[in-house]
């Protein structure tokens, strides 16, 4: 692909302890860590026109979410966003990545092409919302900042977290 690989996060719009294939990497709501595949380089169907030369990981959550206040009966857990930074984290040492915007995107971020690489149209939250992954990951925050979250900690991991045992 000439670039470097890409790191999609997603929700399932599923249950807690829902998993489905389309991901790599699936984390159900009590943090636990799921690997459908040996090989990250299979091409999954997780993030449309975007899969080739990427990884899925998602949270097994969402289910019944209807927008950024409203993430229904079965949002993020906390310990689920925490183990979600800390794969982001593992998967980008691996692979010698900068965590930043071109490398590590929410869904909701892929879906409105923020990374400039205009692989299809936009069907984001900026224009048809049509996918909104992880577009906040709390009830409440502010629309938009999910992605700078996760990043923020796992970049935190990547400086700090072999000083915190974990
Ligand atoms: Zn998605």
């Amino acid at each position: 692909m000439g670039r470097d690989v890409k790191l999609y996060c997603h929700w399932t719009g599923g249950h807690h302890n829902q998993l489905f294939s389309d991901y790599h990497i699936s984390i159900t709501g009590d943090g636990r860590v799921y690997v459908s595949t040996d090989d990250l380089s299979d091409v999954k169907n997780a993030t449309y026109r975007r899969n080739t030369g990427s990884v899925a990981i998602t949270l097994c959550c969402a289910y019944d979410a209807i927008g950024p206040d409203d993430l229904g009966p079965e949002p993020p857990t906390e310990i689920q966003l925490n183990a979600l930074a800390q794969v982001i984290c593992v998967l980008a040492d691996a692979l010698d990545l900068t965590i930043d915007l071109n490398r590590v995107m929410t869904h909701a971020e892929a879906a409105d092409n923020l990374d400039g690489l205009y692989a299809h149209e936009d069907y984001g939250p900026d224009s048809t919302c049509e996918r909104w992954d992880l577009w906040v990951l709390r009830e409440g925050d502010r629309p938009g900042t999910g992605g700078d979250q996760l990043r923020g900690n796992a970049n935190w991991y990547r400086a700090y977290g072999n000083l915190q045992n974990i």
